[in-house]
This record gives structure tokens, sequence and C-alpha cells, in this order.
């Protein structure tokens, strides 16, 4: 691991390492991945830290407490400073960079001239109203790390997730190179989040504390109960605050968690937060409500059956299939019907962002269109089988499929299956399934259907060796790699059936299901 504090430092390591990234695009290219932090590391930066290693080949992880964030009464002389301990916590989560530049370095005292400035609105409310400036110098230092880093990928707690929402308007706005991934809250034990400025609480103080998530918690119960008015939900929030006198909330809301905007009641989600004063310290917290049925991600390697698998769990289930390959058909048709070469890949983008994909479910076979045009046919002939590999290849065409995909993921409800769904398309799917098999058995598998279909016989070792090549390809590919999430649970389907699959993960969404609905008070 490098530890550089100077710009010029930073840059030419970047430099070098950017040049040794191999040229072809199918081969494992070199993604950025970037953590900010101030520092203090505990859990919850970790949670982040191990995320970004998992998604990319090299991670950056920036320690700076920047003064233009913080208030001129605030606590910017006595944050928690610990480089040497957080140095060893990052070498030994595999981090390659840490970034720990001066306040000098990154020319913020005297302060810098030229600031970002996101929305007023976004900025006015929750914390806004009384760290006025804060997420302007959040804005302005985080962009101009995005300019030094230059990563792929950025990841941000939502614990902050003021700041998160602020983030991805500022790169929405400027159309930064960048992808925000927002990463859940860890908590303690007792549920207080982690946070550096838990260092500054005693004791006592921390066990009072952890009346914000019961709060918190109280709030989800009742939503879940079918409470939609945001008064009520806020007023159960309070009501087992004021069971700690010492507790000073500062605010308790419910606003929309894009645009942050204030919210009578909730439609689809809504974003309940607060700010606390306990003695000197203040601690935020919130939980996201989400009336959102479940969805079931299903990845592993190719020829685990997953595809078979998924459609049965959505039939068995009442849930829609998303057929994420029927997407990528679609895409293929219009680019087809467009006239245009399928490898000029600056014009599949264009054309990737022109094509509206949606899906009837009301009838027996689901419906595909094409802005408004009903294409189910159209996709399955063999032009369109011959090339998708081709469309579905291109990074731009995966980023806008990715989008779709995720704005049906917002009713919930569906069953997708794929390389990285669980880790990168709805990484909040509610059941996580890796099914896998090994070389041996797909091999079996795949020679089985070959035979059925009436092709000439194949051979074990051949199909071996070709399932393992396939598997090598799918998990260094820079088009979404094969991932498996950590919290995926995994089905090893050497000696199960189908229908042992499919029972497995109806039991294991049943319970998830149930455990929804109890009154756990995990949010
Ligand atoms: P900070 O060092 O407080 O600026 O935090 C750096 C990053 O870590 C931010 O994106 C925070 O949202 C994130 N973070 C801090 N605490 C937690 C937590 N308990 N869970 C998840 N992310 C966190």
């Amino acid at each position: 691991m490098r530890l550089f504090t100077t710009v010029a430092g930073l840059r030419c390591y970047l430099k070098s390492v950017q040049k040794k990234q191999p040229v072809a695009t199918d081969s494992a290219e070199s993604t950025i991945g970037f953590v900010p932090t101030m520092g203090a590391l505990h859990t919850g930066h970790l949670s982040l830290i191990e995320r970004a290693c998992q998604e990319n080949q090299i991670v950056v992880v920036s320690i700076f407490v920047n003064p233009l964030q913080f208030g001129v009464n605030e606590d910017f002389g006595r944050y928690p400073r610990t480089l040497e301990r957080d140095r060893t916590l990052c070498e030994q989560a595999g981090v390659d960079v840490i970034f720990a530049p001066t306040v000098a370095e990154m020319a913020t005292v005297p302060p810098i001239q030229t600031r970002v400035q996101p929305p007023a609105e976004m900025m006015s409310g929750l914390c806004g109203v009384v760290r006025p400036g804060h997420f302007e110098g959040v804005a302005t230092i985080v962009t101009k790390f995005f300019n030094l880093v230059q990563p792929d990928r950025a990841y941000f707690g939502q614990k902050d997730a003021q700041q998160l929402a602020i983030l991805q308007q500022v790169v929405r706005d400027l159309n930064l190179p960048v992808t925000i991934v927002p990463c859940p809250i860890v908590r303690e034990t007792s549920g207080l989040a982690m946070s550096s400025r838990n260092q500054y609480l005693s004791d006592e103080e921390r066990i009072k504390a952890s009346a914000l998530y019961r709060g918190l918690s109280q709030a989800k119960k009742l939503f879940r109960s079918g409470e939609r008015v945001s008064a009520t939900l806020v007023q159960a929030v309070k009501q087992e605050l004021e069971k700690v006198p010492s507790l000073q909330p500062e605010y308790i809301e419910l606003v929309d968690p894009m645009t942050l905007k204030s919210l009578d009641t909730i439609t689809d989600e809504g974003l309940l937060a607060l700010a606390a004063r306990l003695g000197s310290t203040r601690l935020i917290d919130n939980t996201i409500l989400r009336d959102r049925r479940p969805i079931i991600a299903i990845d592993g390697p190719a020829g685990a059956g997953k595809s078979t698998v998924a459609r049965s769990v959505a039939k068995q289930l009442g849930l829609f299939y998303l057929d994420t390959g029927a997407m990528y058909r679609a895409l293929t048709w219009f680019v087809l019907e467009a006239g245009v070469d399928l490898r000029d890949e600056p014009a599949v983008a264009e054309l990737a962002h022109q094509c509206e994909i949606d899906f009837q479910t009301d009838t027996a076979i689901p419906v595909v269109l094409v802005n408004g045009q009903d294409v189910t046919q159209a996709i399955r002939t063999p032009e369109v089988t011959a090339h998708v590999s081709t469309i579905a290849a291109q990074a731009a065409v995966r980023e806008a499929l990715v989008k779709q995909q995720q704005s049906y993921g917002r009713r919930g409800g569906i069953v997708v299956d794929g390389r990285d769904i669980g880790t990168h398309v709805f990484p909040d799917a509610e059941v996580k399934i890796y099914l896998t098999a090994s070389i041996q058995e797909r091999a079996r598998r795949r020679q089985l259907d070959l035979k059925s279909m009436g092709q000439p016989a194949a051979n074990l070792a051949d199909l071996e060796q070709a399932i393992f090549e396939r598997d090598r390809k799918d998990s260094t590919r820079t088009i979404s790699p094969l991932r498996k999430a950590s919290d995926a649970i995994e089905i090893q389907s050497d000696a199960m059936s189908v229908a042992d699959v499919l029972n497995t993960i109806v039991s294991l969404y049943q319970e998830k299901t149930a455990s929804l609905s109890l009154d756990s008070l995990e949010i």
C-alpha cells in the first residue's frame, strides 16, 4: 500500500497504473474505486472500503479532515486524527493508496476561491439549518477529489443521507464521470450508527444514544403496519427520544430521499432523518421507509441454471421475472432496425438512451415493447440472436439498461438473474442467491442438454475446459464481471434437482418476507 500526501505523488502514481492497463475491452481493465473519509476509521468506513476492494482493481481512500465543512464553533480542532491506526486498517483491508493531503495541499487554507454550489433547496433543510456552508464545503472538496483521483466508482454511506443526495445531484448536474455507490448504515450491537464522533461519548452516553435507533425502528414498525402519514411517523420517533431527557432532538423529518423535499405522506419511499445533541456531541441517523415488494437476485456462473430457476421461482411466488436477456435482445433489434453498425459504440450508446423497453405482464407470455411497439417475436430471430453478445459487451449499453432495470426494481416484486445483480444492479435486494455448481456437473448438464436437442455428442473434457474458460472470462471481464455479494446465500446445486433449488429459494423468500413483517428491530 502507498501513502501520498501530495497531489503530485498521487497523480504520478495513478498515471503509472493507468499505463499498465490492457487495451482489449474484454479483458480485466483496472477500475478505480474511491472512498473519501475524514479518517478515525471504524467498521462503517471499512464496509465501504471492503465493497470498493471487491468491485475495483485499484482502491484509493482519502483521509482528510476538511476545514471547509466545519462551522466556526464546530469540532474541527478536536476531530479525532488517527493516521497510523487508519493506515494499518487500510493495509489489512487491501487498499492500494491512502491519500492524506495537508490543508495547504488541498488549498483549503486560506479558503479555496472556486466553490461548488449545490442546489440551495437541498442544502437549506435538515443538517443545513445548523450547519450553513457545510454541504458546499463537502461538495467542493469531493469534486476536487474526483478530479484528482478520477474514480470509476465512489463509495458513500447512507448514514450521511443528505450528503449522499446532494453529491448524487452534483454528479448528475455536472456530468461527472463517476458512479456513486450508496452503502448501508453499519451499526453497533446497540443499534447506534457507527461514527467517528462516537468517540466523544461516555459509556453511559452511548447507551442513551441508542434511543435514536429505537425511535427510527418504532417508525419503521409503524410503516410496515401500513402507516404512511409523516406526522404520525415522526411522532413515533419523538416519543421514543423523549424517554431520554438528555437527548435533545434538533430535527426529525420525513423527506424524499433524492430531492430532500419534505413529505406529508409516503407514496413510494421516504427518508426519515434526525439529528440530536447528547451533551456536546451531535449525532445523526436515518432510515429509508420504502413501499416496495421484495426483490430476488440470482447470480452465479454460466450454466448453473439461473434463468430456469428464476423463471420458476417467479411463477411459483406470483412475482415478475425481469428478463434482462430480453432487454439486451430488444436493444439489439432496435440497433439493427436503425441500420447502425453494431460495433459503432458511440452510435449504439445514443440509441441505448433512446430505447425505452417495457414489459406487459397481464398476458400469458409477457409482451416486450420498444418505445411502445410490440417486439416479442422480433427479438427472437436468428439475426438478433447472432448479434446480441456484441451489443451486451458494450459499457454504455450496460449502463443504460441497468438504469432501466433499476427503474423496474423501484416497484419490487421481481426476480432477476445475472452475474452482478445482487452486487451492482440491486445491491439492496431482499433475497440474494448465488447459484453455482461444479464445472464437472455443469459440463454433464450441458452434455445432456445438447443430447436432448439432437446435437452431436460432445466430449465431457472439452465441455469442462470450455466452462472453465468461460468462468475465468466472466470473473475478470470489465463489463459486469461475475460477483458474489457478501450477503448472498450460496446454493451449490450439484446434488440438487431444479425442484430442490426452487423449493430452497421459495423457503428463503418466505422466511425473509415473514421476518420483514414481524416486529423485528432491524432497520
Ligand atoms: P466521514 O469520515 O465521517 O466523512 O465518513 C466517510 C464515509 O463513511 C461517508 O461516506 C460516510 O457516510 C461513511 N460512513 C460513516 N459512518 C458510517 C456508518 N456507520 N455506516 C456506513 N457508512 C458510514
